[in-house]
């Protein structure tokens, strides 16, 4: 994959070693010799210099061609423009320097009909999925199209880019493009008629890092294939003992991020972060109690860590007033109030995943019961004022951190405990948000 296209056969033009190599000077000698040589394509796969410079990562040779007024739309015998054969070997630069020139994000290949989208996916290049996705935020496909339906554009076999992501194990990209509102229960049926869902091509393929993410988006573990087949059948045919486990109908169900949720869709990115890391620890807790019923074992970074930052908390730092366990690193606004990550989502997540009912109501502070605006990192203060560090590869778990992957359930109740949570100072990470009623659809 990382090789690039080869096109050295004995009796091609100079110019398509060039630039496969990215002989940028003798490329140059050739173009400006005989102008038209840009024209020409290979013999077999009908390629152009551009091809092979996008396929190949050759930056310097593509802004020449491209420099040059060379249609950035070319395409091969497949109807492969460069900007997919770019995306296929996961050239990030030549995607975005092709996407600048004005290269269409919405074409077509005669193989499969796949798009860039559908090939940035298929070939793990999550890189490549955020330039091609961030340029159809801006360009003439988010107005004639609209961004959501491009995110879930269908292949000739009815497949989405997440599908395909999905059934290459490719974590990384599932993880990009359900951020972007790709639909975690898509059929490759479509038009309500039974059809292969992403799940269920994860569960094939095997990958527990697909299956975790696409449950936590909601993906629906009792949607049934063609077959009849529901994802859990498709993961014991293919002996993935781990994964069935997770997809056993009858095992408990993950936290759902809860995406329908404005001041969770405009979450700024370090309140984010937190938000997911603590989702997916809340998971793996769940994970783990799941897995432990089976033969299978989970490998685990967490497992070390048990009781590790356990003093800590303990004695020196505030602790969130909900769970008494885990630091304060989440701020309500505009009340102020904090709370940890984990209450945090337990208060905005819902158990049970059904895209056919509306929205959930927003949930209010669970101290003063007034309507949550905005989410924002909170300042993490010791008694003794000391900053604390919340590093990534060390998250903070805890015995305790189970209460809280109960869902909403947990927080009966809670106005009982009264609103002896704490008004934290003013963070810097923040961000406006219009105060609204409505929670928008997903
Ligand atoms: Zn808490
Ligand atoms: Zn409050």
């Amino acid at each position: 994959m990382g090789q690039g296209l080869s096109c050295t056969e004995t009796n091609e033009h100079p110019l398509f070693s060039a630039a496969q190599k990215g002989e940028i000077e003798s490329v140059e000698a050739m173009v400006d010799d005989e102008p038209s040589v840009v024209d020409r394509t290979t013999g077999r796969g009908r390629l152009s210099a551009l091809h092979v410079a996008a396929a190949n990562g050759q930056i310097q040779v593509l802004s020449m061609l491209l420099d040059r007024s060379v249609n950035p739309d070319v395409l091969n015998r497949h109807k492969q423009s460069p900007l997919m054969l770019a995306a296929m070997y996961g050239k990030t630069s030549c995607v975005e320097r092709l996407i600048q020139a004005g290269a269409n994000i919405l074409m077509f290949d005669s193989l499969h009909g796949r798009t860039c989208l559908h090939y940035a996916a298929l070939y793990g290049h999550p890189d490549c999925l955020q330039a091609i996705l961030s340029a159809a935020h801006s360009s003439p496909v988010a107005n004639s199209w609209g961004f959501a339906r491009f995110v879930n554009i269908r292949d000739k076999s009815g497949a989405s880019p997440l599908h395909l992501a999905a059934r290459q194990a490719q974590p990384e990209c599932v993880h990009v493009l359900l951020d972007s509102g790709a639909l975690a229960c898509a059929s490759t049926g479509g038009q309500g008629f039974p059809g292969i869902t992403p799940l269920h091509l994860a569960a094939r393929s095997g990958s527990l890092d697909c299956v975790r993410e696409l449950l936590a988006w909601g993906a629906d573990r009792h949607q049934r294939d063609s077959s009849g087949r529901i994802p859990y059948l498709v993961a014991l045919k293919h002996k993935h003992g781990a994964c069935a486990a997770l997809l056993n109908p009858s095992a408990p169900g993950p936290l759902i991020w809860p995406s329908p949720l404005k001041f969770i869709t405009e979450l700024n990115p370090e309140a984010k972060a937190l938000l997911e890391r603590a989702l997916m620890e809340a998971n793996k807790d769940r994970e783990k109690a799941i897995l432990k019923e089976t033969v299978y074992s989970l490998p685990s970074p967490l497992h070390s860590e048990a009781g590790a930052d356990d003093d800590i908390e303990a004695s020196d730092v505030e602790l969130c007033c909900i769970c008494f366990d885990q630091i304060c690193t989440i701020e309500v606004q505009t009340c102020g109030h904090q709370m940890c990550a984990n209450c945090t989502l337990a208060l905005c997540c819902h158990n049970k995943p059904n895209p056919t009912t509306p929205a959930p109501k927003a949930p209010v502070c669970p101290f003063c019961r007034s309507k949550i605006t905005e989410l924002v990192v909170a300042e993490v203060k010791t008694k003794n004022n000391v900053q604390l560090e919340s590093s990534p590869s060390k998250p903070r778990t805890s015995r305790k951190s189970q209460s809280t992957s109960e869902g909403s359930s947990s927080f009966k109740g809670l106005s009982a405990l009264g609103s002896f949570g704490k008004l934290g100072g003013r963070s810097s990470g923040k961000f406006s948000v219009e105060c609204d009623d409505e929670v928008d659809k997903p």
